[in-house]
């Protein structure tokens, strides 16, 4: 068969990079008990880059030994694209949500021999899920294995803003000691209120590593959590997002990007938050107005925006995300750690063996199977199809 893989580029220095840490903590299952990814076997050690091309997620001597055709590649937009090139033939894409290659409805219809859309790591809205349920295309992903990841990313993100990293760092980067002008906009977060939407596996990780600080946590989500957690972590619930963000001083974003969260903050939402209000977005950029947010940090409305999702990925180098005051913009890294790597590769790896053999996929990955949503997918994205406008807008 052939697997058509797009991964981000090499590192501009060259590959392998010169690894700073020699091994990764053992962990022995993912928080709730699930399992951590069961290949038969990896030919990569934890810890190495696999995430890029020449990474190629450590399944070239699997794939080529099974006698597969493996064409990893970055090029991944335009009709001239390698991706596009390829596609036609390919039984098995794999993209990533960091780099990702918009498999849209009608790049679908072109995939003649396509089966299987893998999503290495967590997200698959830059698949069109509706295309993929009409042609019967499996779609699945890595759940969990990013999930900490990216948690970790938007604690960090947190406190960049309302401390004023950023602007802190510069200060001392470019040689001065300004602290009157760094401390201007810092302040603690120990007792503001800060509220995640959706509490999943990132939300509810967030809530957890935000609660030593001392903050009133706040959250919204489809369906309340057990009493018992509100209780342990002392959460209020908001039954909607308006209730939500006029009741924080700072919102953290963990929604999948589906039709009821496209454009959720727009100019009328952010106009209800309370002023100089934090959004940290690590879930996708298109619950966002984009123009919108650079108004509300124009006019003082927002006092930060921090995230590592854009739309589209790569954004064009004038994109107004990467200058607009405050914001603590990182590209989309959270969920590509080195040891995120380890196990979305493997993951990925334990999916193919499962492909190949015509044994099931575990349906904790699945998103779309037997024409339906299905497994992780029939939680997240509540109506079939992409909110996205897909390839096009890459
Ligand atoms: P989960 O499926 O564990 O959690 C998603 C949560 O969202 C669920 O609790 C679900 O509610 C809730 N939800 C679904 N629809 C809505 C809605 N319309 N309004 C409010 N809540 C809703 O996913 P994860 O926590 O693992 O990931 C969340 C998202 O984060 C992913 O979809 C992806 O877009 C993004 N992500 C980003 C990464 C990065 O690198 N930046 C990496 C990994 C993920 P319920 O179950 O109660 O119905």
């Amino acid at each position: 068969m052939k697997v058509l893989c797009v991964l981000y580029p090499d590192p501009l220095a060259g590959y392998p990079p010169k690894y700073v840490r020699d091994t990764l903590p053992r962990l022995t299952a993912y928080p709730g008990g699930m399992s951590l990814p069961t290949p038969s076997a990896v030919d990569f050690t934890p810890g190495e880059l696999l995430g890029c091309v020449s990474g190629g997620l450590g399944l070239r001597s699997y794939l080529e030994e099974q006698g597969h055709e493996f064409v990893v590649t970055s090029d991944k937009d335009g009709e001239d694209s390698v991706f596009e090139r390829e596609l036609p033939d390919a039984d098995v894409v794999i993209s990533q949500p960091f780099w990702p290659a918009y498999l849209s409805a009608e790049r679908i219809a072109k995939a003649k021999k396509l089966k299987l859309a893998l999503t290495a790591g967590i997200g698959s809205d830059h698949v069109d899920l509706e295309a993929a349920i009409q042609r019967g295309i499996t779609v699945a992903e890595e759940t969990y294995s990013n999930s900490i990841s990216v948690a970790e990313h938007a604690v960090l993100q947190l406190l960049c803003l309302v401390r004023n990293f950023v602007s802190s760092h510069e200060w001392v980067r470019n040689g001065g000691w300004n602290i009157a002008d760094a401390v201007s906009q810092a302040y603690d977060i120990e007792g503001m209120d800060v509220g995640v939407i959706a509490a999943g596996r990132i939300g509810r990780a967030v809530l957890k590593r935000l609660k030593p600080f001392d903050v009133n946590l706040h959250y919204m989500d489809r369906h309340r959590l057990p009493e018992a957690v509100e209780h342990e972590l002392g959460l209020t619930y908001h039954p909607d997002v308006q209730s939500l963000v006029r009741s924080v001083d700072a919102v953290s974003v963990h929604a999948p990007l589906q039709p009821q969260t496209y454009h959720l903050f727009d100019d009328e939402l952010l106009a209800t938050m309370r002023r100089g209000s934090y959004i940290v977005n690590t879930a996708r950029a298109e619950i966002m107005v984009r123009d919108a947010v650079v108004r509300a940090l124009e006019s003082g409305q927002l006092a930060g925006y921090a995230g590592d999702v854009w739309y589209p990925q790569p954004p064009a180098s004038d994109h107004p995300w990467r200058t607009m005051p405050h914001n603590a913009m990182t590209p989309h890294v959270s969920g590509s750690t080195l040891s995120a790597q380890a196990r979305y590769a493997a993951g990925t790896r334990e999916i193919l063996e499962d492909f190949f053999a015509g044994r099931p996929i575990r349906d904790e990955y699945l998103i779309v199977d037997g024409g339906k949503l299905a497994g992780a997918g029939a939680h997240a994205y509540t109506t079939a199809g992409t909110a996205s406008p897909g390839s096009t807008g890459a």
